[in-house]
């Protein structure tokens, strides 16, 4: 049956071909004629005249992307001592969009385990994923998760930031670049400015998965965790109901959540401590939440001792370190 599909399709092909061969070698020539132009356009000097006027802000856009790629690198917590049976592998089947990123950072946590596990881990996933991926809930794990948290926030605000400020950019020249182009031509000509290509993905949130699979391999189901901002926000409440705080942090600590780095900007007026950038000069300026003394250093959270700080200088303050 399929067999003559193929036939019957083929027959319409060679058909089309023998009746329409100069009107596709009209399209093939208009193509043709199309890539030439731009070629063309793209060596042009009044490119390179447009190109040289935007340039430091396109560069100021890709130190900011390789910014929210470093943001996201947040390393995970994997208590691997306490791993138990847990185990590393890579069951996803998403598609990653570079390829050395496919490797390792991205792979959920896997943990093998019963049908019942399974279920259970669905209805309360928090208390699992402690239990099954050896998080102990301790002063220095709840740090870890709200460091986790500040920076992918900052990495999704950044996202948001950047995609706004390109099309800023963008919409600046618009004028001077051809119509054909700018409709035609769109990836290319961002590339052709030198944006870098950004991953806006959020394949990068750490992923906890129970997966059951029967022996005989037949039957499988599984429970995925995605601990984005909002997981990670509730995490961070659930952790913190849990920890029998020390006495120095009991009772005036602060917990890092969204809406806690969201007071922080609103107290410092939505302005950088260091070098007094703020949003009001600067709409797409992406904002973030620092510890004055850094809590690598003993440095706690809570209000006084955290800051705003544009990208630019939490960027610099943090290779100090
Ligand atoms: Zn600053």
């Amino acid at each position: 049956m399929e067999f003559i599909v193929l036939i019957i399709i083929l027959a319409i092909i060679f058909y089309l071909l023998s009746v329409a061969w100069p009107f596709l070698l009209l399209l093939v020539a208009i193509w043709i004629l199309w890539k030439v132009y731009e070629l063309y356009y793209y060596k042009s000097s009044s490119f390179a005249e447009i190109k040289q006027r935007v340039t430091t802000y396109i560069n100021d856009c890709n130190e900011l992307n390789q910014h929210i790629e470093s943001l996201k690198d947040t390393t995970l917590i994997s208590n691997k001592t306490d791993y138990g049976e847990a185990s590393y592998q890579d069951a996803s089947s998403w598609n990653y969009k570079r390829k050395h990123l496919k490797e390792e950072k991205y792979a959920p946590n896997v943990h093998q385990c019963s049908r019942t596990v399974c279920s259970n881990a669905q209805k309360k996933p928090f208390e699992y994923i402690c239990k099954y991926f050896g998080i102990k809930a301790t002063e220095e794990t709840l740090s870890k998760f709200e460091a986790i948290l500040n920076n992918f926030e900052a990495a999704e605000e950044g996202k948001q930031h950047l995609q706004a400020e390109k099309e800023k950019i963008i919409k600046s020249i618009e004028t001077d670049i051809p119509v054909l182009i700018r409709k035609l031509s769109k990836k290319k000509l961002e590339q052709n400015l030198g944006f870098e290509e950004m991953d806006m993905s959020t394949a990068y949130f750490p992923k906890y998965v129970f997966q059951y699979v029967s022996s005989g391999g037949n039957a499988s189901t599984h429970c995925d965790v995605t601990m984005d901002i909002d997981n990670l926000n509730r995490f961070i409440l659930f952790l913190s109901e849990k920890i029998k705080f020390n006495k120095s942090a009991a009772g005036q600590r602060a917990l890092m959540t969204s809406k806690l780095r969201q007071h922080i900007k609103e107290r410092d007026g939505f302005t950088c401590q260091l070098c007094g950038a703020s949003v009001e000069q600067e709409p797409h300026l992406l904002l973030e939440i620092d510890h004055i003394k850094p809590i690598s250093k003993g440095g706690m959270t809570v209000e006084d001792n955290l800051q705003t700080l544009c990208w630019r200088c939490n960027r610099s303050k943090g290779s100090k370190f």
